[in-house]
This record gives structure tokens, C-alpha cells and sequence, in this order.
């Protein structure tokens, strides 16, 4: 399924997103930025070990990315040039900021797109994974905010694409991009 914002297409497609050939991918990181399960330990394992170099030297001069952040590294063997690495929020019942960290992880990772001009960038479904984010919600937030960006942003990439792992997450963000 697809739709226009602004200049700008959202698409969702399931799949695994270290195939995708998109200009970035986003990482559903953690904070210390040196790697773990998931799609983080699937872009580390399929992109190789220049990834996690540049993500210690990151570390080294920040001490990690906080939830709601963002930064960017090489793709290294990932037919992807770049990964945007964020940390979502880990869902404690949605009364702590949940969903404006979770939008923010979706605002900055554009921002850093815009900032290296990219066209197209591929995101998973941020948090929904071990972090425990309720899908639905997930997908709402998700959706509003990046098709909100396309809208506002003239530099926004082309291309957002969601590639979502299983057909459950792939049928509830269908379900929120229908009604946006
Ligand atoms: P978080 O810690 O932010 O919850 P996870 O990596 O645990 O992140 O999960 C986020 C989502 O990514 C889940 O829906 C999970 O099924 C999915 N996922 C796991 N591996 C991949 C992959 N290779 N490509 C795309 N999505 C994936």
C-alpha cells in the first residue's frame, strides 16, 4: 500500500529491512548504540563490523543516543549507503512520553535524511519489537508523523518506506495509513 504527503510517498511493504536498497535504513537501536537483538543485531550481522566502529566512535564522543534521538553511520556491506540509528521509548503503559519520544525518533531521523539529502529511507516498526510498544498505537504515531513531515518539508526524502517483519505489523499499519 502507498500514499502521496506533500511530494513525498509513504509505502509499506513487509520484509526484512537489511535487503532494503534504499539511500538509509533506520535501526530500532538501544542507547548504548553497541548493538542487541532484533533489527539492531540483524543490520549489525548483515552490514558487518564498520557499522558498529562508527557507532563506538559516536559513543565515544557522546556517550551514547538518548530515546527520542537520533545519528547516523555508514551501511557498510548493507546495499543501504547509510543506517540512522534511534532509540525508541520502552513502553511502561503510555504515561511517560511514550508517544512524543516515539515521534520524535521518526522526526530526527528525516531531519538527519534532509541533512544528507537523501532521497529514500526505510524504517522498521521503532519499538514495537523488544521495547513493547502496542502496534496500533506504534502505527499511528508512526504514520502521522512521518506523512505530517512529507507534508511540511519540501526537502523531505521521496520515498518513506515501512518494512514490517511480520504480516500482523504490516495489517495494522495498513489499517492506520487507510484512515490518515
Ligand atoms: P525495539 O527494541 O525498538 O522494540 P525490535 O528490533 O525488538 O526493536 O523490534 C522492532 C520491530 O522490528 C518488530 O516488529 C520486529 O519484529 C521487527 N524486526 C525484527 N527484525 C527485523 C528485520 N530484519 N527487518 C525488519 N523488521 C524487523
Amino acid at each position: 500500500m502507498e500514499r502521496l504527503f506533500g511530494s513525498g510517498r509513504i509505502q509499506l511493504v513487509q520484509g526484512d529491512i537489511t535487503e532494503e536498497s534504499t539511500d538509509a535504513v533506520v535501526n530500532a537501536a538501544n542507547q548504548s548504540l553497541l548493538g542487541g537483538g532484533g533489527v539492531d543485531g540483524a543490520i549489525h550481522r548483515a552490514g558487518g563490523p564498520a557499522i558498529l566502529a562508527e557507532c563506538k566512535a559516536i559513543r565515544a564522543r557522546q556517550g551514547g543516543c538518548p530515546a527520542g534521538e537520533a545519528v547516523v553511520t555508514t551501511g557498510g556491506r548493507l546495499p543501504a549507503r547509510y543506517v540512522i540509528h534511534t532509540v525508541g521509548p520502552v513502553w511502561t503503559g503510555g504515561d511517560r512520553r511514550e508517544p512524543e519520544i516515539l515521534a520524535s525518533c521518526y522526526r530526527n531521523c528525516l531531519r538527519l535524511a534532509v541533512e544528507k539529502a537523501l532521497r529514500s529511507v526505510a524504517f522498521p516498526s521503532i519499538s514495537t519489537g523488544a521495547y513493547g510498544y502496542p502496534v496500533g498505537e506504534a502505527a499511528s504515531v508512526a504514520l502521522s508523523t512521518v506523512a505530517t513531515f512529507l507534508s511540511k518539508e519540501e526537502a523531505a526524502p521521496a520515498l518513506v518506506r515501512f518494512v514490517l517483519f511480520d504480516a500482523g505489523t504490516l495489517r495494522a499499519y495498513e489499517e492506520v495509513l487507510a484512515s490518515l
